[in-house]
């Protein structure tokens, strides 16, 4: 994203292993040449970008919400506010932004499509004391139809001995399934068998691959609202970003040609699309493909990789966010065509 290095404070840890454990405790791990993913403090980083905004010239109503959106004559001219003193303010803009996360609220107001429930997956996220067992540089992902179904479960350490312990799940109540994560699975029982809960937080992710129209008259949708995010690991931060640089090139072309209609708005969902569509169609198959297997065959499945070495064929990728370019690139090894043709077999398997 050009935004490295970060400053002090901001990444927490960097990984380059990550350890799959299947609901019976099979273990995959991979393990990355060097570090490819950052934890990071992300109310720091939201706060740096923020600095980098003023410091281009951008202003913040903090403490208020927009509670609807302007609309005349068939376009969006701007935002009704709401401030923390309760007073109300309209605030009139050529090209209004939308970037209120997966709540998808005002992208209704503006008549496009919200993003469906079938899509979203349930999320909880803890930050926990007293983990054990577990390497500095390696993520945890714990794979469960009974807790973890249709998304995956997380335990990444931070360098001063805390971690974030997560889970994902389209079934029942999240919090109810982290405990049954943390008492029930063979390995993370181990693993967090003595933590300590500090903080506990919800929310939605939106896994069903990017909504088909982001933009209209004087309107454009960016980040989780228009579900610009990794159908295989809920990651929305780097294909988010993208997207908003590639709204913010769009929308100032559009203010200077004096053009903000929705034909002239279009190129901002063709950019996105010629970046993106290969990776997400890609990665809403992978989704659907794990979503179709049944335990058995996930723990099955992480044995096979192991066997076939798949995680030396994957060593040398030095960048995992692009997973249909990843794959492409992986293709070549030998593993990694023993894998597709297992993979392919255990999903008509799953599909017959
Ligand atoms: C538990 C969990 C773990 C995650 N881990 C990762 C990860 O490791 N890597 C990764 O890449 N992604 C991760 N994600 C996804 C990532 O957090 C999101 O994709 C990203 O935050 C989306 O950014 P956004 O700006 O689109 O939306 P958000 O971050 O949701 O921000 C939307 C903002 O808009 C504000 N807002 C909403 N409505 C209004 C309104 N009416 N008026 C004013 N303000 C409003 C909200 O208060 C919020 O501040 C995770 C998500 C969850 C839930």
């Amino acid at each position: 994203m050009g935004l490295y290095p970060l400053p002090n404070g901001i990444v927490e840890n960097t990984f380059r292993t990550a350890n799959f454990y299947s609901s019976r405790g099979t273990k995959f791990s991979l393990h990355l040449n060097r570090p490819v993913t950052a934890a990071l403090n992300r109310a720091r980083f939201d706060q740096y970008l923020a600095e980098q905004a003023v410091a281009a010239g951008a202003s913040f109503a903090l403490n208020s919400r927009v509670q609807s959106l302007v609309i005349s004559d068939g376009f969006v001219k701007g935002v009704n506010i709401q401030r923390g003193d309760g007073t109300q303010e309209q605030v009139s803009s050529m090209i209004t932004v939308d970037a209120e996360g997966v709540s998808s609220r005002l992208l209704k107001q503006a008549r496009l499509t919200a993003l469906k429930p079938q899509g979203l997956v349930y999320a909880v996220e803890a930050e926990v004391e007293n983990v054990r067992g577990i390497e500095d540089d390696a993520v945890e992902v714990y794979l469960s139809s009974a807790y973890t179904s249709g998304f995956y479960g997380w335990l990444i350490p931070r360098l001063d001995g805390t971690a974030k312990l997560g889970l994902g799940t389209n079934r029942g109540s999240p919090r109810d399934s982290l405990q049954t994560l943390m008492t029930k699975h063979p390995v993370a029982c181990r693993q967090l068998a003595n933590a300590k809960i500090t903080k506990i937080g919800y929310h939605a992710i939106s896994l069903g691959g990017p909504v088909e129209k982001a933009y209209a008259n004087g309107f454009l949708a960016v980040g989780d609202c228009a579900s610009q995010v990794k159908p295989t690991t809920g990651g929305g931060v780097i294909f988010g970003l993208t997207c908003a640089k590639i709204a913010a090139e769009a929308a100032s072309q559009a203010i200077l040609q004096g053009d903000v209609s929705s034909s002239a708005l279009r190129v901002y969902q063709r950019r996105c699309s010629e970046l993106l569509s290969f990776d997400f169609s890609v990665m809403l198959r992978l989704r659907r493909f794990l979503n179709s297997l049944s335990d058995d065959k996930v723990d099955e499945m992480l044995r096979v990789l192991g066997r076939l070495g798949v995680d030396k064929a994957l060593s040398s990728q030095d960048e995992v966010d692009f997973q249909g370019k990843m794959m492409l690139r992986a293709v070549g090894n030998p593993s990694m065509m023993a894998a597709l043709a297992y993979f392919a077999m255990l999903y008509l398997s799953a599909n017959a």
